[in-house]
């Protein structure tokens, strides 16, 4: 018999439980006892909806994240968590989103660092590490979940995560080797892997997903050490890898002294048979047959084809199981009302991706007949999806053949162009802006709520919304800013509103994914070919630009992000779905540029985000997605000027692609890291104009005049002062108009100084 098992579950909850129970609590309108009450009631609904799965995850429930978990679990809380007083959930807290030194007046205590995990859209939070940390067992969360799994009459498979991901994923904060820490973290596995088996457990899940990535051989020796001391357990332990391939990794993955191995046979499906081949004949191997990361049915019958050779060689052996945690999907489609019929019949959530996982299980165990008429249903929704007239649009497809070999050039180089535009566009030196949005008030919401609700007619909400655009252009004036922007009060999300209105996508009522502890997203889905049936910006820039003769700047958002911040089709390659995107925003930049708009910036805030885990796949990622951005923003004139936005600084290992994109003038964060900017600039000659943000825009204290002169200063010994341009680091709408008035005005005053000095 086949075995099945998942390997997490979204823990948010269909209906965002977990989210609503976390903010009342940090509120105060839930105790602590209501938390955890609310947290066993989810947990015990998730493993409802798991009964039927032969091995059900316990411990990827988690009230903040799991590798902060991992560190609770293994006694390693930063030491300020443990400063004062409080339940061992108020430490846990503490570290998770730290505490204001407003809230109390003593001592702020900062948060732990947050960052992505591995190529998704979740963070973590991550482990500190230093000379003398010391690790201690604390398995009670672990304890506690088996017997809540085994009461609900369900055979629980703790998830771990494994102890040379865990120092990978951490931070060493005095520059030790966290290697240098293995030894003194192995006890405390194998303590915490007895004791598990003590419970009775038979299987523990142990997560290596750093399988996946480019390994020096410190660390691959790592897993060796590792494994061969934790081989005396008495759990049998199934090493975990998921998003990506093993590479040069899959002999040590396969070599490993463990009982058993999970594959993501989604991302690697070209490696199964050489597993299949090196596996010991004593190990288990699952395999990851459901995409875990994405929210299409799975083709079942073409899945059986080729996993019924692979069962009638390992047997019971074989193991069944979603690619990954079902954490990166949202939780049952089941209850999408306005989805339409079609494409509501295309997708799976976490709950029909497990009834996926049984129908195979049951096909190889019992044969195809027994589960016949879910196989029949399935085919034809494949089929459906396939010929879908809503997918495929044959002009779209003919665009994009006719462009395939265009290559996105501006045709002349930037010193020509510069030349014209400053023709075009008189600015002064150090001219300043900002990055598009300013305060998304509860006004502006409520109007649009109230739109969307009826209670507002559409006449009713433009005129709302031009009022809004007044406001904020005037008060841009009033700063003496040189480069105004209308304010993106109609937009409640960067991608959403594109999306919305082009043809091809899709957008979900409950969908949401957690992206950090309480926050989730609600990624829209692309489903078929993209154009775009009318101009989408055009109204709101020419009336913002019809308020003001200061240059107006048009916003768009660029492909890349489109389409890194949505769930996209899987039946082409996602550079082909870049381009299509590509080629719907160019026809908005055009009608922007025909209308008499200057200057249109393209933000790419997710650009970096798509960059594949492995070094070697990082360069044909960024050829396609350069080229899409240049498809969709080159085609002006000489005089129009392109800007583009990324909200990272770490970009010293893209700056060359990000050169290759020749965006006239290109916006960054940089005010938290000064440093890295340099640094970027140090090894390479960022050749157009550049605007280094000089104030960070998620702190809400007023910036300093004289921290931004001295950032500019900073960027002007790297680059020549005519191509510098001053502006926060990202866009202001989660800021309140109290709290940007007075930073802008100290900005503006900062530029003026900066002129000074060069005249
Ligand atoms: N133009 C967008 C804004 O200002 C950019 C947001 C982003 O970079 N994430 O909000
Ligand atoms: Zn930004």
């Amino acid at each position: 018999m086949v075995t099945t098992h998942n390997l997490g579950f979204p823990r948010i909850g269909a209906r965002r439980e977990l989210k609503h129970a976390l903010e009342s609590f940090w509120q105060g309108s839930l105790t602590e006892e209501q938390l955890q009450m609310e947290g066993e009631a989810l947990r015990h609904k998730n493993w409802v909806t798991q009964a039927g799965v032969d091995l059900v995850p316990i411990g990827d429930f988690s009230f903040y994240d799991q590798v902060l978990d991992m560190s609770v679990t293994l006694g390693h809380l930063p030491a300020r968590a443990h400063r004062e007083e409080g339940s061992d959930l108020d430490r846990y807290f503490r570290v998770a989103r730290g505490r204001s030194a407003n809230d109390h007046e003593d001592c702020a205590i900062h948060a732990g660092e947050m960052t992505k995990w591995f190529n998704t859209n979740y963070h973590y939070i991550v482990p500190e590490f230093q000379a003398d940390t010391e690790f201690s067992l604390n398995p009670q969360r672990l304890l506690d979940q088996i017997h809540e799994a085994r009461n609900q009459g369900l055979v629980p498979k703790p998830v771990i995560i494994g102890p040379v991901t865990y120092l990978w994923l951490g931070k060493s904060k005095d520059d030790t080797d966290k290697l240098n820490l293995l030894h003194r973290l192995l006890p405390i596995y194998a303590e915490l892997l007895d004791r598990l088996a003590a419970e009775g457990v038979e299987w523990v899940q142990i997560d290596e997903p750093v399988l996946v990535t480019d390994l020096d051989a410190d660390w691959r020796h790592a897993f060796n050490v590792a494994y061969h001391s934790l081989k005396t357990t008495n759990a049998k332990l199934l090493v975990t890898t998921y998003f990506g391939d093993l590479r040069e990794n899959l002999q040590l993955a396969c070599e490993l002294p463990v009982e058993g191995l999970h594959l993501d046979a989604i991302s690697a499906p070209e490696e199964v048979a050489r597993v299949v081949d090196w596996l010991s004949p004593h190990k288990i191997l699952s395999l990851g047959i459901i995409d875990g990361r994405n929210i299409w049915r799975t083709d079942l019958g073409n899945t059986l084809d080729w996993l019924e050779p692979v069962h009638e060689r390992l047997g019971d052996r074989l193991w069944l199981a979603p690619s990954c945690s079902l954490l990166h999907v949202p939780v049952d489609v089941s209850s999408e009302h306005k989805l339409e019929a079609d494409i509501k019949s295309w997708l799976a959530f976490a709950v029909q991706k497990l009834d996926e996982l049984k129908i195979l299980a049951r096909a190889l165990n019992q044969g195809r007949a027994s589960v016949h008429a879910p196989l029949t249903d399935n085919a034809s929704v494949i089929q459906a999806r396939r010929d879908s007239d809503r997918v495929h649009t044959p002009a779209v497809r003919e665009a994009i053949t006719n462009l395939k070999n265009h290559s996105g050039s501006r045709g002349t180089s930037f010193s020509e162009r510069i030349q014209a535009q400053r023709g075009h566009i008189p600015l002064p030196d150090y001219p300043t802006t900002t990055i598009g949005s300013f305060p998304q008030t509860p006004d502006i919401r409520q109007a649009r709520q109230q739109f969307r609700k009826g209670e507002l007619t559409e006449a009713a909400y433009i005129d709302r919304i031009r009022e809004e655009i007044a406001d904020c252009v005037q008060r841009q004036e009033e700063l003496g800013l040189d480069v105004l922007v209308h304010g993106e009060a109609e937009r409640n999300d960067m991608v959403e509103y594109f999306g919305e209105q082009l043809d091809g996508y899709a957008f979900s009522q409950f969908g949401w994914v957690q992206s950090y502890g309480s926050r989730c997203v609600k990624p829209p889905i692309l489903f078929g070919d993209i154009s775009r049936p009318t101009a989408m910006t055009v109204n709101w820039i020419c009336f913002a630009q019809s308020l003001t003769d200061k240059p107006l700047k048009g916003m768009l958002t660029g492909p890349v992000t489109m389409l890194n911040w949505s769930f996209v089709r899987n039946d082409q390659p996602r550079k082909d779905t870049a381009l299509q995107l590509a080629l719907a925003i160019r026809e908005e930049v055009l009608d922007l540029e025909k209308a008499g708009v200057k200057i249109i910036q393209m933000d790419e805030a997710a650009l970096r985000e798509g960059l594949p885990l492995r070094l070697a796949d990082r360069a044909g990622y960024l050829d396609w997605a350069v080229h899409a951005f240049r498809i969709a923003a080159n085609d002006v004139r000489d005089e129009t000027q392109i800007h583009t936005h990324m909200c990272y600084s770490e970009f010293n290992d893209i700056i060359e692609a990000i050169a290759r994109m020749d965006a006239d003038v290109i916006t960054i964060e940089t005010s938290r890291s000064d440093m890295e900017l340099l640094d970027a600039f140090r090894g390479f000659e960022y050749p157009n104009d550049i605007g280094p943000g000089v104030y960070d825009i998620h702190s809400p204290n007023l910036p300093d005049k004289q921290d931004m002169i001295g950032l500019m200063k900073k960027a002007a010994d790297r680059i020549p002062s005519d191509r510098l341009w001053v502006n926060p680091d990202c866009g202001l709408k989660t800021r309140k108009w109290e709290e940007v008035i007075p930073a802008l005005r100290t900005m503006v005053q900062a530029a003026r100084e900066l002129r000074q000095s060069v005249q």
